[in-house]
Parts: C-alpha cells; structure tokens; sequence
C-alpha cells in the first residue's frame, strides 16, 4: 500500500515537471515575437542578446514532440540567457 502511495507520488512529480516544461517553453518568444519585441537586436538574421548584448548564440536542444517536431532555444553564450525558441523538423 505504502509502495504504491509512493509510486504514485512519483508519477505526479514527474507528469508536474513536464507541464511546468512545456508552459515554459511555450511562454518563450519565437523568432518572429523576438524581433517584433527587439526590432533592434535583430539585423539580417544577425540576434543580440537583449540581456547583455552579446552576439554569440547556441542552440539547445528543449524537446521533441510526439509528431517528431524538435524545438530548440537559442541560447545566449556569454551569459546564458534563453532568448527564443525554434522548431525544426
Ligand atoms: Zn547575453
């Protein structure tokens, strides 16, 4: 019985990690919002970081959804900052 409470308080844990997951990924701003929102940290395709202006961006890997799309944040180098998201297939 105790065993079992305890499973079930895991699963919970688990399934409440992944929604918090998901409502952040999904509060992060795409490409699009990013450059609508900093029109002047976006020139030809070049990003700046809106938090300290750095130029450097990574791709992190974030998920992969069930119909096998990949959403990636780009991250900023110099100071680690998720500045937006992409999806790719
Ligand atoms: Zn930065």
């Amino acid at each position: 019985m105790l065993a079992r409470d305890a499973g079930m308080f895991v699963w919970l844990f688990v399934i409440g990690v992944l929604i918090v997951t998901y409502l952040r990924r999904q509060s992060m701003p795409t490409f699009d919002q990013y450059q609508a929102q900093y029109p002047n940290l976006v020139n030809d395709g070049h990003v700046t970081c809106r938090q300290c202006g750095g130029g450097s961006i990574y791709l992190r890997f974030a998920g992969l959804s069930f119909s096998g799309v990949v959403t990636n944040v780009h991250v900023c180098r110099a100071c680690g900052t998720n500045l937006y998201r992409s999806i790719s297939r």
